[in-house]
């Protein structure tokens, strides 16, 4: 009997597993876009543009081989706009009475699709999703019995598991684990930026380009500029541009943040390998032989491979050890709503302006600024999580909740009380000053803490550390900063947790 195998749009690759068995005699690959996937968050424009653009040329590649493709658009008559109406169209017309589908990486579709079987009168077979380096099973065994997960040590898991960059006496190459210390050069004025590649867009992804316009002229960003790569060849032109002309300077410049420049050397893949346009184990490997080829310096290989074996494994491991509840944490008890500006780019603060202004632009911003600009304001300001979660998750072109949740709701604004980050992520403006040249350009003084013209990083910082002065204290990691802030002058201090209130009072005005 028939089979109908279904293909979620960030499950764009042949090595799916609910593709591994397929049989091209009997079985469809189903692919839908649905309006449900589009709006369940108001995604940016351009990665609605992405996603819908490289499902259609991933069938298309699907087609090429000889498989059979239904591939329902948008807006085709008769579309149910959701996954499950399409799933069972998609049954009764191919006459199956089986689907089989990758498990979703977000926790609301997996948990719908546990009820399909039922829904929709027949067998659903929910595989596990095997393009991850590190199984759930095994990352659960390795968090089992731990006082705290932290991701160094994960890491070098990872790092002996994968055997990247380990010698042959099975010890980290370079002689250590991590060269994050060499990865904190600020900027300088004469580098010249590669940037990522860019592809003309071509028919389908011009048609796509009209439709998102037309049916999602209300979301966030720009649609204008689309330059993203939409199909797997061009995203592994993309990873050897970037291992080419970025990777020899990523881990100096991996921290520094610019007004010249949106991407650095940053790789500007995270929207391909999250999408299965690109292969995780693949992407590492091409570093590593970078390294051996002399190619690209030890502190470039072992800091971007750590964000791939690392980071990325570790945060999808969490996400789905702490789902559900992990979402509804407030550790702070934060309630600010998210000041207008995160929508709009109009504030004074240069760094905020600079980092919202590009994402709204081209639906990127690289880890540092997440973290340390948006991220740091939204931790010191005390925004609201569900708000700032709903921003992240809709504003760039990488973002799904197995990824993003962990990143914002644990390491940016410390939600989840320290399961991600031992502590939080808090900075003054000194730190960006140190890594930017936005302090230069910007309408504050990042050398003054009160008044009406110091940079709100600061007072905000402070008055945060003083507003949660009782949990901090008891956190070893931050005692350096807690003896400063008992230290601090008690006038001063007055001074600028006055200026905190008056920036928070009226926070669309800084
Ligand atoms: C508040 C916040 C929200 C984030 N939301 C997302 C998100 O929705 N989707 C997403 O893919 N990443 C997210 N990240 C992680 C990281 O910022 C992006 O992966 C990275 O900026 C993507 O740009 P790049 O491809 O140029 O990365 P590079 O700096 O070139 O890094 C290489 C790759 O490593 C991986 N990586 C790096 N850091 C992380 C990390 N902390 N967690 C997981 N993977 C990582 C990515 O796949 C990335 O492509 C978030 C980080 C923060 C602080
Ligand atoms: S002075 Fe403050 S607000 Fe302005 S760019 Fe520097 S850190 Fe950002």
């Amino acid at each position: 009997m028939a089979t109908v195998r279904l293909i979620l749009g960030d499950q764009l690759s042949p090595a799916m597993s609910s593709l591994a068995d397929i049989d091209p005699e009997t079985d469809t690959i189903l692919l839908a876009e649905v309006m449900a996937e589009c709006t369940y968050v108001k995604h940016h424009k351009k990665k609605i543009i992405f996603v819908l653009s490289a499902m259609r040329h991933f069938a298309c590649e699907l087609e090429d081989q000889g498989f059979s493709v239904d591939y329902v658009k948008l807006i085709d008559k008769g579309n149910t706009g959701t996954l499950k109406g399409e799933a069972q169209r998609a049954l009764k017309k191919h006459k199956a009475d089986r689907l089989v589908v990758t498990r979703s990486g977000e926790f609301r579709l997996a948990e719908d699709m546990e009820t399909w079987s039922t829904d929709l009168g027949v067998d659903v077979e929910l595989r596990d999703d095997d393009r991850f380096l590190c199984k759930l099973d095994e990352f659960n065994e390795w968090a089992e019995g731990r006082k705290e997960l932290r991701m160094e040590y994960f890491y070098r898991e990872m790092r002996r598991k994968t055997s990247f960059l380990m010698d042959a006496d099975g010890k980290p190459e370079g002689g250590q684990w991590n060269f994050d210390k060499d990865n904190r050069k600020p900027i300088k004025d004469d580098l010249d930026f590669p940037g990522p590649s860019k592809f003309t867009p071509d028919e389908i992804t011009q048609e796509v380009i009209d439709l998102v316009n037309s049916e999602f002229a209300d979301h966030f960003g720009q649609s204008d500029g689309f330059t993203f790569a939409t199909t797997r060849s061009q995203a592994e032109h993309a990873l050897r541009r970037f291992i080419q002309h970025a990777l020899p300077r990523f881990g100096d410049y991996q921290d520094a943040m610019t007004d010249k420049d949106p991407h650095l050397f940053h790789s500007v893949i995270s929207t391909y390998l999250n999408a299965g346009l690109l292969d995780a184990h693949a992407v590492c490997a091409a570093a590593e032989n970078a390294y051996k080829n002399g190619d690209a310096p030890l502190n470039a290989a072992e800091g971007f491979i750590r964000q791939i074996i690392g980071w990325r494994e570790f945060v999808r491991g969490i996400y789905w050890r702490e789902m559900p509840d992990y979402k509804t944490r407030n550790t702070l008890d934060a309630t600010t709503p998210l000041p207008d500006f995160f929508w709009t780019g109009d504030t004074k603060m240069a760094c905020m302006a600079q980092a919202i202004g590009q994402t709204r632009d081209h639906a990127y911003a690289h880890h540092i600024q997440r973290l340390m600009v948006t991220g740091n304001f939204a931790l010191v300001a005390g925004l609201d999580p569900d708000e700032v979660n709903d921003w992240y998750m809709r504003v760039y072109s990488d973002a799904y909740e197995w990824v993003e949740l962990p990143n914002t709701h644990g390491m940016a604004i410390w939600a989840d009380g320290g399961v991600v980050g031992s502590k939080p992520y808090a900075a003054s403006g000194k730190y960006i000053d140190r890594m930017s040249d936005h302090c230069s350009n910007c309408a504050y003084s990042v050398k003054e803490q009160t008044g009406d013209t110091a940079c709100p990083f600061n007072a905000l910082y402070w008055d945060f550390l003083a507003r949660h002065e009782d949990r901090f204290k008891k956190n070893g990691r931050m005692g350096l900063v807690m003896k400063s802030l008992e230290r601090m002058d008690s006038q001063k201090l007055d001074a600028t947790r006055q200026r905190a209130a008056k920036i928070l009072k009226n926070l669309d005005a800084v």
